[in-house]
């Protein structure tokens, strides 16, 4: 799933790279390709069209940032759009004040729920509670069967019709199972209802009636994410009719392109709360906008690096060093503070190593030393502040005092100083160059 999105999307982005500045020109041509990309991804096209303008909006005005070149806050934005429409924030189930509570599912026959209603009934005893499944799919032939099994191994009691009856009124067994389930004290319900192969009336019926009589804490409507755009408008039938107060994705695992995974929250504006990404049991999980977004960005350690960015820069600290690097006062204690916010990013190998490309890197990664770092920070801290205040007065006295102080050799100090003044004069230089 997500997988030609992401190539897409991280192509489009790494366009954007080495350029210093984004003219209204490059934001309209990168929103021009992300729009392709989700439309062959299947997104639906509302979705695309307000994803699009807000991302340009966006990207416009944004500030010029101390923090981030242009493209790196073109993929924060990204970023941060795609978490807003998988609805921002991770969404946890509501429970009753009183229990039991009640779950209701509902979808398509084929989209999940059966095995849904195991996997969900495992992750709650897993949380602790004392779930019980109910078997109101009473159209399909052996559902019920499928229910007691998928049960047996999540290790939950099943509520079922008795064999032999006729069909039986699926109304009738969700509102005993309830009854069932506060008797046994069971803390949450889950009750699971027919689907068919599309949406039709009677189906809707049922799960109406079904859902007045249980009065469910939530209404979970469960689709199948390789429909594509179909699953959109199914997700509108539900929401219309029985009505939902949470969607659950199933199939995440195979091989499509995953709009319907990003369209559905937009279109009904009901929230994801999980995920189901294969056969077992296990294959399912608490969906994270946030989580998903990254991996649809497939630029997971590169939103990382910004945040690190973000948190570590202090952009009134880093201004006030701009300017005195363009006045040629910079200092060694500006210097060493420089450093030391760098390097409070993490070791500066896998700064650089979160970097794309820097796979190809990787030999001289290996060789930066973080050693060298260490000395240099250990010079500069054995320096008076005099001396790191006006490096000019470092004479071979004091520099013999700085190394003995430091434990490096009076050939490292000197080494440093001299980097330092070059540094410093090509600086304002190019400041002088650039009207700094
Ligand atoms: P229901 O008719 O909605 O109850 O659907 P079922 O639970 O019977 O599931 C239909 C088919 O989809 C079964 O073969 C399941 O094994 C399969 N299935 C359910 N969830 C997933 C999933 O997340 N990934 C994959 N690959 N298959 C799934």
């Amino acid at each position: 799933m997500f997988n030609t999105l992401s190539d897409r999307l991280t192509s489009v982005l790494n366009n954007l790279r080495g350029k210093g500045r984004l003219s209204d020109a490059d934001i309209d041509a990168t929103a021009r390709e992300i729009r392709v990309a989700l439309l062959e991804a299947d997104v639906a096209l509302p979705v695309v069209r307000t994803f699009i303008a807000k991302v340009k909006e966006r990207a416009k005005g944004a500030e010029v940032s101390q923090a981030l070149n242009p493209a790196q806050q073109v993929v924060k934005i990204v970023n941060e759009e795609l978490v807003a429409i998988l609805g921002g924030e991770t969404r946890r189930l509501n429970l009753a004040k009183n229990p039991p509570s009640v779950i209701m599912l509902a979808g398509l026959q084929g989209a999940g729920k059966t095995t849904l209603a195991g996997k969900l009934a495992k992750w709650l005893r897993g949380q602790g509670h004392t779930p019980m499944l109910v078997a109101c799919d009473l159209q399909r032939p052996n559902a019920v069967t499928q229910l007691q099994v998928v049960g047996e191994r999540a290790g939950v009691p099943v509520f079922a019709p008795e064999p032999g009856n006729g069909v039986g009124d699926p109304v009738d067994v969700a509102r005993r199972g309830i009854e069932e389930a506060k008797r046994a004290q069971h803390d949450i319900v889950l009750v699971d209802t027919a689907g068919r192969l599309g949406v039709d009336e009677e189906m809707m019926r049922q799960a109406i009636d079904i859902r007045a009589a249980v009065q469910p804490d939530e209404v979970l409507f469960v689709v199948d994410a390789m429909i594509g755009q179909d699953a959109v408008n199914t997700a509108t039938a539900f929401r219309d009719g029985v009505g939902f107060t949470g969607v659950v994705l199933t199939k995440l695992d195979g091989d499509a392109r995953g709009g319907a995974a990003l369209s559905v929250r937009e279109v009904t504006g009901q929230p994801i709360l999980f995920a189901s990404n294969g056969e077992k049991l296990e294959d399912f999980d608490v969906f994270h906008p946030d989580r998903m977004a990254s991996r649809i960005l497939g630029m997971g350690d590169m939103l990382t690096l910004i945040e690190q960015a973000e948190q570590a820069f202090d952009a009134e600290q880093a201004e006030a060093a701009a300017m005195k690097m363009g006045s040629g006062q910079l200092t060694l204690e500006d210097f060493l503070e420089q450093m030391l916010t760098l390097r409070k990013m993490g070791p500066i190998a896998n700064l650089l190593g979160m970097l794309p490309g820097a796979g190809q890197m990787k030999d001289q990664l290996a060789n930066l030393d973080e050693k060298h770092l260490d000395r240099v920070q250990a010079i500069i801290r054995g320096m008076t502040p005099a001396e790191r205040e006006d490096p000019k007065i470092i004479n071979a006295s004091r520099r013999l005092r700085i190394a003995n102080g430091s434990g490096v050799r009076v050939s490292d100090v000197n080494d440093l100083v001299n980097r330092f003044f070059e540094a410093r004069k090509m600086m304002s230089q190019m400041a002088g160059r650039f009207g700094l």
